[in-house]
């Protein structure tokens, strides 16, 4: 099966009870069972539930994998892949992660005793030099949010693999759609099921997909221990939007490529960030690994270097709804520094290169023509 055709049909079977094209809502937390112990495969829903197998079986044909599994977000999804660390062992991280990941690793687990260090992926010989026999897990975000920048998997891969290393790839911005990491090399695709994968911003929800089975076992044993699953009726409405998936991201890509293209000539704009623009410094990298375009968020900084101009920018916008989150149909703004990623502490923000005057843009799926023209409106304040 290609992979349109996966979006809609891949792990997926008609109800046997009823025919339903689109599995119930198994709204039940329990299954009745015929004599201690004997049941049709389901005991009680945070071990397994229909609706939320039948989003699994969806997550792991998109992304290639052997088995897919649903949480209750993003950053539940990316605990339990940390639960399977012990004190002392090492992590190696990219440094432009998810405020909300670079949060857990530094606030959480760093207090559990586990090491991280975090460098920029494409200085191989310093992510080299920091392997060593602790190192269990690499985690890389690529394009990462929200600077764009882009990691090589399959150089990566190759490394982890002959060291014997989990690689983990958070692949919210991409999507199967365009970058299919698992193929790529990678043990682990993580999502932010929030975003594009669901499409339409009124779900949270994450995934993992493994290509090994031992590997997918020891995950939904952490997951059915610790508890982060997703709920039947958010289950439901994540398969719903994968079955659009394709088609939403053929459109975020041709309107962020116009919107990157229209923000690179303006004047008042100094630096764009998208991986699909040839003056981005690792294009060579996306064109490589992604398929097919490259995706629909754009980050930028203003010629002035001023956040007021920034702030008055954002509040002027029309069309775009300045919220936190992305990858939904609608257009979202987001001023990184203040909002998403307010956690990171503002040394480690400048240094990264997040100023205070960027502005990241969520392209959505509208005409093109009322998103560029409410930006020029915008800009013109
Ligand atoms: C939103 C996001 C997360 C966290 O996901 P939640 O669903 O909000 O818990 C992780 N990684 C990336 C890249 C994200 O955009």
């Amino acid at each position: 099966m290609k992979f349109n055709t996966k979006t809609i049909h891949g792990g997926q079977q008609n109800d046997p009870s009823t025919g339903a094209v689109m599995p119930p809502v198994y709204q039940t937390s329990t299954f009745a069972q015929s004599s201690p112990g004997v049941h049709q495969g389901y005991e009680y829903s945070r071990a397994a539930n229909p609706t939320r197998t039948a989003l699994e079986n969806a997550l792991a044909s998109i992304e290639n994998g052997v088995r897919g599994l649903a949480f209750s977000s993003g950053l539940a999804a990316t605990d339990t892949v940390l639960k399977l660390l012990k004190p002392g062992d090492e992590v190696i991280a990219m440094d432009d992660l998810y405020g909300g990941t670079y949060r857990m690793f530094t606030r959480i687990y760093q207090d559990y005793g586990i090491i991280f260090h975090f460098v920029d992926m494409n200085d191989t010989e310093k992510f080299e030099s920091l392997i060593n026999d602790k190192t269990k897990l690499v985690w890389v975000e690529t394009p990462t949010n929200p600077l764009m920048k882009l990691a090589d998997i399959e150089a990566i891969g190759k490394i982890t693999k002959a060291k014997n290393i989990l690689f983990a790839v958070d692949n919210t911005f991409a999507t199967p759609y365009l970058q299919q990491p698992l193929n790529l090399g990678a043990d682990i695709v993580m999502h932010s099921a929030t975003k594009y994968l669901n499409g339409h911003s009124d779900v949270i929800a994450g995934a993992l997909v493994v290509k090994d089975e031992a590997l997918g076992e020891k995950l939904h044993f952490a997951q059915f221990a610790t508890g982060g699953t997703l709920g039947p009726q958010d289950s439901f409405l994540v398969l719903r939007g994968i079955k659009t998936l394709h088609l939403r991201m053929q459109r975020h890509c041709e309107n962020g490529v116009k919107v990157a293209e229209y923000l690179s000539n303006h004047p008042k704009i100094k630096t764009v960030y998208y991986p699909g623009l040839e003056s981005h410094p690792r294009h060579e990298i996306a064109k490589k690994q992604m398929k097919g375009g490259y995706g629909g968020m754009v980050s930028f900084t203003f010629a002035s270097g001023a956040k007021a101009e920034a702030i008055t920018f954002l509040e002027n916008l029309e069309v775009f709804t300045l919220a936190e989150s992305l990858g939904g149909v609608e257009s979202l703004a987001n001023h990184p520094a203040l909002m998403t990623h307010a956690s990171i502490p503002e040394a480690k923000r400048k240094e990264l290169g997040i100023t205070d005057d960027m502005v990241r843009l969520s392209v959505g799926v509208e005409d093109v023509d009322d998103l560029i023209a409410d930006i020029e409106q915008a800009l013109s304040k």
